[in-house]
């Protein structure tokens, strides 16, 4: 495990202004467990969707990881950009690995696609992600949720093939619910799906299972078309790192930054 559990995401965010503040953000997720337990007590399967990388997960310390190794691997061949990947800590790390290269100093494009590969072959599979560790709060709240007797749904851009045993084995480790009575696990069943592609095919599914209650994701472009698909439910944003150029969260999303009640 790594020594940076609990590190909180350093960049600045465009979102920033939005977040809720502790009291609020406090009511807004003691508000969904209230919910949550009403509907479970009348019998109406309550659900709660979480994404899970930058939402419940923080796999900033999988790509420290990554750059740490990269480095050993670049010793000999490019010690000064070695020594800068073998220096990353959480704090360097947003979203895209040219991005935490060039933060790291690493200026030179060859790099960068070579660095960017050695990144790919390992971040998106089973083992690397021994290194995850929770948002702030998210374990508490994830298990406060499914005590109230709600399903949970963890819906990740993950892939079966690929990273589904990982994730089941980090959940368990963390200690999310997972492998038992009112969880559900669900999956790219391809790697090459775009993410939000595969959650707009999905979305409408969520339903099935009872009301949705409340979705939580990173990303704003999923935060709005979940609120799309259910437009009576708590659609909450968390800000930790998203994809580049994302569009305008509609007004009634939500934005936290931790789990923290
Ligand atoms: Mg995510």
């Amino acid at each position: 495990m790594c020594s940076c559990y609990g590190a909180r995401a350093l960049l600045t965010s465009i979102f920033h202004s939005k977040r809720l503040d502790p009291p609020s953000r406090a009511k807004l997720l003691g508000d969904v467990l209230q919910r949550a337990r009403r509907h479970a007590e009348a019998g109406t399967c309550p659900v709660i969707v979480f994404d899970l990388d930058g939402t419940l997960i923080d796999n900033r310390p999988r790509v420290v990881a990554i750059l740490h190794e990269l480095g050993d691997f670049w010793r000999d061949k490019h010690p000064e950009a070695a020594a800068r990947c073998r220096a990353a800590t959480v704090g360097d790390i947003g979203y895209g690995v040219v991005d935490n290269l060039r933060r790291l100093g690493v200026e030179h494009s060859w790099l960068h696609d070579e660095g960017l590969s050695f990144w790919k072959q390992r971040f998106f599979t089973d083992e690397y992600q021994e290194h995850d560790v929770e948002v702030p709060g998210a374990v508490k709240f994830a298990r406060a949720c499914h005590e109230t007797g709600a399903l949970l749904v963890y819906l990740t851009g993950r892939d079966l093939p690929g990273m589904a045993i990982g994730t089941f084995k980090s959940l368990r480790d963390l200690g999310f619910p997972i492998g038992t009575m009112g969880v559900k696990l669900v999956t790219k069943p391809a790697f090459e799906i775009p993410d939000t592609q595969f959650k707009r095919d999905v979305a409408g599914e969520l339903g099935r299972f009872g009301e949705v209650l409340a979705v939580f994701d990173n990303e704003p472009a999923n935060c709005n078309l979940l609120l799309d698909a259910y437009p009576e439910c708590t659609s909450v944003f968390v800000d930790t790192q998203h994809a580049p150029d994302p569009p305008n969260l509609y007004p009634s999303v939500h934005v936290i930054d931790t789990f923290e009640m």
